[in-house]
């Protein structure tokens, strides 16, 4: 049956949840409340080059999400080289940690403590409390917490890693190994496989090129996206979701409802939520990044596709260096441009600062890097990202699970995304998101969306690659 689909955000998760089901028929129309799509995915188009909100590395270790992504993009994409480090006491220590490099660049002194205290965590490990501190003090030691975790994670996340919950530690961080590492440095070369850690696929035209292409896609196969278009909210009748109401007061029914947008808004917006339910999605909280653009007139300035910045006495907590992705993007023009990344929430300083303030701030840390010269920083621009990262704070699961529980229950509403359903999301999982939600519509499918990024072993890093640049089985 031919059904009449809604979807809210042209993201990765709604724009793959509108392609698939466009490609089965149905009759798709995708709001987007910004003028334009890709959602955090985005590329824009800044002093003629193409770049992103940031660093966007795809990566998959899931096959329908890998063959999808290679049908969007075709062979339009290349394969980059991936380096990736930490800027730390104006050294440059090597991410994922790699545990000889570490504790050469540390010093012997410093080198030995570090070591002492990893060792003596094998031996009697830190009781863990459910934090993002005891889960990464019990791998890596306390020293090695301290240096290489705990100042990145403060700045992103705004709390103390003492609330942060261990969720957090557990997707992310690439367990070390100091077997692996010897093993490494013995046999050097041999037999060595390419994973994610060395190499990863990027579209010639930038990371939006692939949401670009899926509203395309749909725009000329009977489907629509609209730009510039806000939804205040889902109207619902006896726990059914029904129609959408627009910002412009226009309200449109729908047989089914795909919703990319807050989950904390969507809540506010649907009628007789139980109070205890309320509550529940008002206490979760999200980050907002500040995005500061710089041109510098400079070609050379440092070698990593970004670099993490632990140094406290900086308040940046990434730059992106869109000179080292693929020379598409760079469109033939020699100044570099860097993202510098900055946390805060609505009442920070930051957040309130005006574009010109933080451009100030933006040329003077970057100067103080030594990485780029103060007078060859040209000009800068600002994009602000609200609500960027759902705050794992710790026991965040305990209301998340009640909202869950009470969005389940709505008929004819699939809830998914990265703000949508409160999951710290790369775009992986919100295309897979997307590519179920569409297969539980118009397939009768019973998969369960809120099940999707949950299961967080070993993730990322260590996948061998293929031929195709992407992980295959
Ligand atoms: C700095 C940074 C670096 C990242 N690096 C990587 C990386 O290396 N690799 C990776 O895979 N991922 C990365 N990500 C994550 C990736 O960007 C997200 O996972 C992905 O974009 C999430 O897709 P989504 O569709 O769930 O949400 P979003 O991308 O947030 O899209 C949601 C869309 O919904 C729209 N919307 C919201 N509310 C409404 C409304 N009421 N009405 C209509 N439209 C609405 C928004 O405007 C937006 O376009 C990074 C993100 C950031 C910020």
């Amino acid at each position: 049956m031919r059904k009449k689909i809604a979807i809210i955000g042209a993201g990765p998760a709604g724009l793959t949840a509108g392609y698939e089901l466009c490609k089965k028929g149905h009759d798709v129309t995708v709001y987007e409340a910004s003028e334009q799509v890709g959602g955090l995915s985005r590329t824009i188009d800044l002093w003629d080059q193409r770049i992103d909100l940031g660093p966007h590395r795809f990566f998959s270790n899931d096959k329908k999400v890998n063959e999808l992504w290679l049908e969007v993009v075709e062979k339009d994409y290349k394969m980059v080289d991936r380096l990736t480090r930490i800027y730390y006491k104006k050294k440059f220590f090597h991410y994922p940690i790699k545990a000889f490099d570490a504790l050469f660049k540390l010093g012997v002194w410093k080198g030995i403590l570090c070591m002492g205290s990893y060792i003596k965590e094998k031996i009697s490990p830190t009781k863990r409390d459910g934090s993002f501190e005891t889960w990464v003090t019990s791998r890596f030691g306390k020293r090695l917490y301290s240096i290489f975790f705990k100042t990145y994670s403060e700045k992103l996340w705004g709390i103390p890693c003492t609330e942060l919950d261990e969720d957090f530690a557990a997707q992310r961080i690439k367990k070390l190994s100091l077997f692996e590492a010897i093993k490494n440095a013995l046999f050097k070369g041999k037999n060595k496989h390419k994973t994610l850690v060395d190499q990863f696929a990027y579209p010639i035209d930038g990371t939006g090129m692939v949401y670009e292409r899926m509203a395309k896609y749909i725009n000329e196969n009977g489907g629509k996206v609209v730009l510039s278009t806000r939804v205040k909210g889902v109207n619902a009748k006896d726990k059914i979701a029904t129609s959408l109401s627009l910002d412009n007061g226009e309200t449109i029914e729908y047989d089914e409802i795909v919703s990319t947008m807050p989950i904390t808004l969507l809540m506010n917006n649907l009628p007789d939520v139980p109070e205890e339910v309320k509550a529940a999605s008002n206490s979760l909280t999200f980050r907002n990044t500040i995005l500061v653009f710089l041109k510098v007139d400079q070609d050379d300035l440092f070698k990593d596709n970004w670099l993490y910045v632990h140094a406290s006495e900086l308040q940046m907590g990434r730059i992106t260096n869109f000179s080292n992705w693929v020379p598409e993007i760079n469109n033939g023009q020699k100044e570099t441009i860097v993202a510098l990344e900055y946390w805060c929430y609505n009442e920070d300083a930051n957040w309130k600062a005006s574009d010109e303030e933080l451009i100030e701030l933006a040329k003077k840390e970057m100067a103080a890097t030594g990485l780029a010269k103060a007078e060859n920083i040209n000009d800068g621009y600002v994009f602000k990202i609200p609500r960027c990262y759902p705050v794992y704070g710790k026991g965040y699961k305990e209301p998340l699970e009640k909202v869950e529980k009470y969005l389940s229950s709505i008929d004819k509403l699939s809830v998914i995304g990265r703000y949508g359903a409160f999951k710290y999301n790369n775009q992986d999982h919100s295309i897979l998101m997307g590519l179920l939600a569409a297969e539980n519509i118009s397939d009768g499918k019973e998969h369960n969306l809120w099940e999707i990024n949950t299961d967080y072993e070993d993730y990322q890093e260590t996948a061998t690659i293929g031929a195709t640049g992407l992980i295959e089985e």
